[in-house]
């Protein structure tokens, strides 16, 4: 197997260059490996070079989309929560990248942020810890920004509900009613893993629940009031990402 670069008026293209007995065309698919995405080009033997780059020259164009859709694709994934922080790895958490950076002396703050970087401390060693309080913070700052948003939206005059953020396992969020008439509304930690805008949709969910408690057709009627494409956003989060992916995660 060989790596070669495809030049190209406005770019380079590195591809993999595979020979085959056996074949009697060239053939190219985009490949995702370890987070890198590429073009294999397999060949048969002795094949000229210049025909094969021919090739690639005349499907740039399909090469360079298929390739971005690998990327999009990869970049919507949902985020599980890392088991281990290690410096440099990237974090997705609530629409952002993050770098991790492991520091040597303790910096200010409780989870330093730095420019696009989350800083933990090596001495430390708790980087699960500090990960944890930076979700705390953030979810309660971004996803309660979201409950102030819809609670006005719907002009909702009734009992103010808390908001708590939990690790659960079977829903995105849950609407509590207690017998004193207090009322918890508890969202999933998994929801910093997802796109914002689906994170957003299970806030105005639970908003539109302290109106109608049940699923009915009443329900997805007056959400759609609230949050355009309400039905479809359910759909969306509930094909593409599964509640249960943080529940390895238990302290908050
Ligand atoms: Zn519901």
């Amino acid at each position: 197997m060989i790596y070669r670069i495809y030049k190209y008026k406005g770019g380079e293209l590195p591809y993999e260059l595979v020979t085959r007995r056996g074949m009697k065309n060239v053939r190219i698919r985009v490949v995702s490996k370890n987070g890198n995405v590429y073009p294999s080009v397999s060949c048969p033997n002795q094949y000229p070079l210049g025909k094969v780059e021919k090739v690639i020259g005349d499907n740039l164009p399909i090469i360079l989309a298929t390739m971005e859709n690998f990327r999009t694709a990869a970049e919507q994934k949902p985020q599980p929560p890392p088991v281990e922080i290690t410096d440099g790895m990237k974090l997705r958490l609530f629409g952002k990248v993050l770098t991790a950076a492991i520091a040597d002396n303790f910096p200010e703050g409780d989870y330093p942020l730095e420019k696009d970087g989350l800083l933990f401390f090596r001495r430390n060693m708790d980087y699960i810890a500090t990960l944890n309080r930076y979700l705390a913070v953030e979810g309660r700052r971004i996803f309660g920004g979201y409950f102030e948003k819809y609670l006005a939206a719907a002009k909702y005059k009734g009992v103010k509900p808390t908001l708590s953020l939990r690790v659960m396992k079977s829903r995105w969020g849950h609407c509590k009613h207690y017998p004193d008439g207090r009322l918890e509304i508890m969202l999933n930690m998994a929801l910093a893993g997802v796109p914002v805008e689906l994170a957003e949709y299970v806030a105005a969910h639970e908003v539109a629940h302290l109106f109608v408690h049940n699923h009915s057709d009443e329900f997805y009627r007056f959400g759609e009031t609230l949050y355009k494409d309400f039905k479809k956003t359910d759909r969306l989060l509930n094909k593409g990402y599964t509640t249960d992916m943080w529940a390895s995660v238990s302290r908050f």
